[in-house]
């Protein structure tokens, strides 16, 4: 039977890409009860009917799930930043960064609007968050199409969703991405609607034209940790696994324990200061957390 993914749903009816075709499915009764067993990203396999329609059978486990936005199989986040217009926020970086490592899913930080600024500067943030962080950084700018070509490898046959600040350039670069779509729009999900879990705007995965899947509302923007502790915090910051293995203690937060490698690498210049500056401070956030 063959597999498809979801990608958007409409009153019951869902459209699922197989074989790059979008096929209109109707789930199987048992899954009529329940609209939140599908959601856009899964994987479905999907009895084709001979009037071209589909039938979904079955949903496949789940690689992940992300409830803002609601898409499941998110293989990427697009963490789109800029140094101008708006000025580099960091702080608001880092966290984007610790909530999608703890989502489990893989950053592209895309540093847009590079046509605004000194090639240095460009340099100075790819030294930093690819050379010594690790992360995969495009510097890019929607307004001129540059680095978009590179860009298109990235998304080609992976499923995406985007995260960053409003103005940094998120809707331009999803125009830059499909200039003849009109209809697409990258929209914010307004806030949860009442108690249940159910936004108030249904999420699509845009089918993009030279490959891969880009859900047309951005995510991540959470403010607040949740299910993290002060143990866990460092885990999400993936500069720091190539020293803790010097620190005196094996359980070293970083802070200020003696024989610290993750400080020491961080005074000598090899872990970028604001980096750890920022997870003190999400640390003392968790621990605030739990204090109650
Ligand atoms: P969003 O809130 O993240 O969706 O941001 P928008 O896509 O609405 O962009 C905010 C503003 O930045 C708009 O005026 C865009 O035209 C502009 N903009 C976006 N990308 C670039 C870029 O690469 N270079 C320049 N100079 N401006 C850009
Ligand atoms: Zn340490």
């Amino acid at each position: 039977m063959p597999v498809g993914q979801v990608i958007r749903s409409h009153s019951n009816i869902y459209y699922v890409l197989v074989d790059g075709r979008e096929v209109e499915c109707r789930p199987r009764g048992k899954f009529r009860l329940d609209r939140l067993q599908v959601r856009a990203g899964d994987l479905v396999e999907v009895r084709l009917e001979p009037d071209g329609e589909g039938r979904i059978e079955k949903v496949l486990p789940r690689r992940n799930c992300l409830e803002r936005p609601p898409v499941a199989n998110v293989d990427q986040c697009l963490v789109v930043f800029t140094l101008v217009e708006p000025e580099a926020d960091y702080l608001f970086l880092d966290r984007v960064l610790v909530h999608v490592e703890q989502a489990g899913v893989e950053p592209l930080i895309l540093l847009n609007k590079i046509d605004l600024v000194e090639e240095a500067d460009v340099s100075a943030f790819v030294r930093a968050y690819r050379d010594q962080v690790g992360y995969r950084v495009l510097p890019i700018s929607a307004a001129e199409g540059l680095g978009l070509d590179e860009l298109k490898r990235h998304l080609a046959g992976r499923t995406s969703v985007l995260a960053g600040h409003s103005g940094v350039g998120k809707s331009r670069l999803v125009r830059a991405l499909e200039p003849h779509r009109e209809d697409v729009r990258i929209g914010e999900l307004s806030a949860r609607s009442g108690k249940g879990r159910h936004t108030t705007r249904h999420v699509e995965l845009i089918h993009l034209t030279d490959g891969g899947l880009l859900a047309d509302a951005p995510g991540f923007t959470y403010l607040e940790f949740q299910d993290i502790d002060k143990w866990t915090l460092r885990d999400y910051f993936p500069e720091f696994a190539r020293y803790r293995a010097e620190c005196r203690y094996s359980d070293c937060l970083h802070r200020a324990e003696p024989e610290c490698a993750v400080r020491a690498a961080v005074e000598a210049g090899a872990i970028p200061a604001s980096r750890h500056q920022n997870y003190l401070m999400f640390l003392d956030e968790v621990e605030a957390m739990k204090r109650w």
